[in-house]
């Protein structure tokens, strides 16, 4: 029984160091190409493809986006995200529930994303593992709605813990839900006391502002 479990444990540093290598390869490619990235991560529901659409039509004239779309099956979200004007690729993971900087690495390959453009990573809707997979991105957004509760950083800290930005979406909502907004920032900052938090409402538009102000920000001009 000791040694099964000595030899899972084995087993997960091995994939995580060989995931590390390969994201390394991706961090220094992307920083060569002048290629920003940023790894969206969140549970399931919490509104990252509807921001992405959003953020790539009001950006659009401004930076150069593509995306690697991350779920398990289906392009449902590779559609919508090209119909919104980006350049896209679907991984399907198929019983996989997370990315990893293997599969990114494929991405790239198929995107081609031009010096100065900005590539989002839509990672699979999962609050646990995603954050232990480098993919070699430049930046974390992990993403929540106030549909989900307000305990959730408390609960998930590891994804909190890696994050540059958190953005609480879905406020549009507030008036019908019980979510306390003030508890929800407190467990953020307590997992992360250096995260910026924004609320915002990709549907109805409140603090987008905000999140493009970030993003201009982190992001290189384009070349
Ligand atoms: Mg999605
Ligand atoms: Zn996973």
């Amino acid at each position: 029984m000791a040694d099964d479990t000595s030899r899972t444990v084995l087993l997960e540093q091995q994939v995580l160091a060989k995931n590390d290598g390969l994201a390394e390869q991706n961090r220094s490619w992307l920083a060569g190409h002048g290629v920003f990235t940023v790894n969206l991560m969140s549970s399931p529901g919490s509104g990252k493809t509807t921001l992405l659409a959003r953020t790539v039509r009001d950006l659009g004239g401004e930076l150069t986006i593509s995306v690697a779309e991350g779920d398990q099956e289906t392009s449902i979200d590779a559609d919508r995200i090209r119909a919104a004007g980006a350049e896209v690729v679907q991984i399907n993971t198929g019983t996989g529930c997370h990315l990893d900087a293997g599969m990114l690495a494929g991405a790239l390959h198929s995107l081609r994303p031009p010096s100065g453009s900005v590539v989002f990573v839509e990672n699979v809707g999962n609050l646990v593992c995603p954050a232990l997979f480098d993919l070699g991105e430049r930046c974390r957004v992990v993403v929540m709605s106030v549909t989900e509760g307000e305990d959730k950083p408390l609960k998930y800290p590891h994804m909190f813990r890696a994050a540059d930005l958190v953005l609480i979406n879905k406020v549009d909502l507030l008036p019908h839900v019980h979510f306390d907004m003030r508890r929800c920032v407190d467990g953020a900052r307590r997992a992360n006391p250096k995260v910026g938090v924004l609320p915002v409402s990709a549907t109805r538009g409140d603090g987008l502002d905000a999140w493009y102000a970030w993003l201009r920000q982190a992001a290189p001009a384009r070349a």
